[in-house]
């Protein structure tokens, strides 16, 4: 039965998606069709790629994303936009010359790999949380649906540490985080799950937006995705009644919208 509804999802979601992004196309032959869809996938920001908004795409196959090496990553296969890695080295070199470390821990993170992050936890949190909806309220603490990650877009980052405490008073990442709260925006990052927000994820200092791109995604997000579009995974079923994109994706910082 779990092969079967994979079969469905890996056949038949694809072709949905398509049938989505038929929309974006005027163009009534199937060759103009094709070049409108790939242009969509190569362009920055303007038109909404259903798909690409999910996470579902391959980054490593796209031209507008790059290997992040070193020295901004002790990780290999960590990939970002072009543009919110010029930004983020451009803020790397000037924190550096404040005496302040930047390391990119986690970049993007298409929906597959958020899927295995996802129910990895799915299975962990099962004797803790056994219904459904307590479980992936339990998850949404720090990690998303796939589907409605910002890492999806390749513009958001973490840095340095998984934990708040490591950046706060004496963490070892104190002076990073003051200074990634005084000066990142000068490089258009932004922390979109800060403390005290009425709704979504708990507060994460380590995770930063490039918001000149992210924010036209979120809006083209906003504009295009519905909670039921959140499917693929253990746990989909509750996306709704949860109000996932409501309550999570735009549950930000306002200041990052
Ligand atoms: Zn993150």
């Amino acid at each position: 039965m779990t092969k079967l509804l994979t079969g469905i999802y890996v056949f038949v979601l694809p072709l949905m998606s398509a049938m989505h992004a038929c929309y974006y196309s005027d163009a009534s032959d199937s060759r103009a069709q094709a070049t409108a869809a790939e242009s969509a996938m190569d362009s920055v920001p303007g038109r909404a790629d259903i798909n690409y908004l999910l996470g579902k795409f391959d980054p490593a196959t796209r031209s507008d994303f790059i290997t992040v090496g070193k020295p901004y990553t002790d990780k290999p296969g960590m990939l970002l936009r072009k543009e919110a890695f010029e930004a983020f080295k451009k803020m790397f070199e000037a924190a550096e010359k404040d005496g302040i470390g930047l390391r990119i821990i986690s970049s993007t993170r298409n929906f597959e790999k958020q899927k295995a992050i996802w129910e990895g936890k799915w299975s962990r949190f099962e004797k803790e949380a056994p219904g459904a909806k307590t479980r992936a309220l339990k998850i949404l603490e720090y990690s998303a649906m796939p589907g409605s990650s910002r890492h999806h877009w390749g513009t958001d980052i973490d840095l340095n540490d998984l934990n708040n405490p490591a950046f706060e008073k004496k963490g070892k990442f104190e002076k990073a985080y003051a200074w990634l709260d005084a000066h990142a925006h000068e490089y258009g990052f932004c922390q979109p799950y800060t403390a005290g927000r009425t709704s979504g994820y708990h507060e994460e200092k380590w995770h930063w937006s490039y918001t000149p791109l992210s924010r036209v995604f979120l809006e083209q997000y906003n504009d295009n995705i519905k909670d039921s579009d959140i499917e693929g995974f253990k746990g989909a079923a509750t996306a709704s009644e949860i109000g996932i994109v409501k309550n999570y994706v735009l549950g930000i910082n306002e200041r990052c919208k």
